[in-house]
């Protein structure tokens, strides 16, 4: 036998068993309160990855340094972090430090306090979800939500699902299946998340007629698109870009007469529907809900936790003809929303009855409209809890730069914000990124010219000292 392998045979020999080891930790108080299977699986794997790291090791040298890791107490502490990491839950609250107040990747919308107390005050208990109290007979889960949606709106009917990809799904497959659905080349949209309006339409059953041109489309392109079997006129905001310089589309109101002409329904997708109109805060103008209401579409699409700031839904506005038909679909019931949602929007939209509080009280919103006067004292904060650390290679800068409001809202909006840039010297700023990235909870911050710039717009005065730890933290493990 050669040298090398009867070094891995001596080594395997030391490896200990899994009976062995089950037994040598049996008295260790961490793992008193772990279910006995996760603790076997977590024995299993970690002698399963040293077997193979002795397997695998191609020379002498790779194979010593793997002898001090066969050691009890090595062995162990490994059982430990797998344990730990089997024990704690996958999804788990961050630092949004990056400035994206609509961040898809983070949650979107954060929820007001009065959908988490309505949500709270649901799930735990039976209730009238799809039960009349009056009548004491079944009721319908669409109910809850509808009166209120109504009165904000103006619509004569609404109804909910559990996306805004589903309503509009939904609403293609019931009035248009099989028929064309007439859509300016300028709002053929992905929104990502391989969400394309083409391809929706194509699972819908529904053909895609294409008019105009990507950056022209007038009213004469749509009456020459019409045709027997045209189903349906689509309006798609275009929520995520715009199409900018020499353009021209045809307004909601105009698509709306022609499709009164031909007896032809209309539908627009908002995408980030809005009940508030914001250039009253001084920003980007917006399309509002109610006036897609107004106007008379048939039926309005949008979702619940882009700019309304609340749960995730698809909320669909509409005749109450064309409600009842797609209430009727059997898809609705593949995409029906569920009862946490329903509680959340409840509470959200009725919020919407004053919409100065509504402001105030949807974190979306209020994030959104925030004053930069009081973004500034929150970088004063943060500069305060940070200068207590005396670190001479800390190095902290203020930044006047832009905040995004993300989830394809407001695209073109460059909200002015402050940030606190942070700098170590001697450390790169990619490390840490990575280790705020990786720190508990994870500070998630964007890199701008070689600087980490913690942008004061989306993080929370209660979160400002675990800033601070992740900074301390960094400064005694990370620049190595
Ligand atoms: C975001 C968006 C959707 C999809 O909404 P979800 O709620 O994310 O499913 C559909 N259409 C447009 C125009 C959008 O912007």
């Amino acid at each position: 036998m050669s040298e090398l392998s009867e070094t891995r045979q001596r080594l395997l020999r030391q490896l200990p068993g899994v009976d062995r080891m089950l037994e040598v930790i049996k008295s260790n108080d961490f793992f008193q309160d772990i279910p006995r299977a996760v603790t076997i699986r977590s024995v299993r794997t970690v002698i399963e990855t040293l077997r193979s790291q002795i397997l695998n090791s191609r020379d002498e040298t790779e194979l010593k340094t793997l002898l001090p890791t066969l050691m009890d107490e090595i062995v162990i502490h490994k059982i430990k972090a797998d344990v730990s990491a089997a024990m704690s839950v996958n999804l788990s609250p961050l630092i949004n430090a990056t400035g994206v107040v609509i961040h898809t990747n983070l949650g979107r919308s954060l929820l007001a306090d009065e959908a988490i107390e309505n949500i709270h005050a649901v799930a735990g208990r039976y209730s009238n979800l799809e039960f009349d109290l009056t009548t004491g007979k079944r009721g319908s889960r669409y109910r809850i939500v509808e009166d209120i949606l109504c009165e904000i709106t103006g619509a004569p009917a609404a109804m909910v699902v559990n996306n805004n990809a589903a309503a509009v799904l939904l609403c293609l497959d019931t009035l248009a299946k099989g028929r064309e659905v007439v859509v300016s080349r300028g709002e053929l949209v992905e929104i990502g998340g391989a969400f394309r309006i083409p391809d929706v339409m194509a699972r819908s059953g529904a053909i895609l007629k294409e008019v105009g041109t990507t950056n022209r489309t007038h009213l004469k392109d749509y009456v020459q698109a019409i045709q027997d079997h045209t189903g349906l006129l689509l309006k798609v905001h275009t929520s995520n870009y715009r199409v900018m310089g020499f353009t021209a589309s045809v307004s909601l109101n105009d698509l709306v007469a022609l499709g009164g002409e031909h007896n032809i329904p209309v539908m627009e997708d908002l995408g980030s529907g809005t009940f508030i109109d914001f250039s009253r805060y001084g920003m980007m103008r917006e399309p509002t809900v109610q006036e897609s209401v107004a106007s008379g579409a048939d039926v309005v699409t949008f979702s619940g936790d882009k700019l309304l700031g609340g749960p995730q839904a698809g909320i669909i506005l509409g005749s109450k003809a064309i409600l009842d038909t797609i209430k009727q679909n059997p898809l609705t019931r593949a995409l029906r929303i569920d009862k946490l949602t329903l509680a959340a929007l409840e509470a959200t939209v009725r919020l919407y009855r004053e919409p100065e509080k509504a402001v105030k009280a949807i974190p979306t919103l209020r994030m959104l409209t925030m004053p930069l006067q009081d973004i500034q004292h929150r970088a004063d904060r943060l500069q305060a809890i940070l200068s207590e650390i005396t670190d001479s290679r800390l190095i902290i800068t203020r930044h006047a730069v832009s905040s995004r409001a993300g989830g394809g809202s407001l695209p073109l909006l460059d909200i002015p914000t402050i940030c606190v840039g942070l700098q170590v010297t001697g450390a790169s700023v990619n490390a840490m990124e990575t280790f705020f990235r990786r720190w508990s909870p994870p500070v998630i911050a964007r890199i701008e010219n070689d600087i980490l710039l913690m942008d004061m717009r989306t993080i929370n005065d209660d979160e400002l000292p675990d800033i601070r730890n992740a900074v301390i933290g960094f400064l005694y493990e990370g620049p190595s």
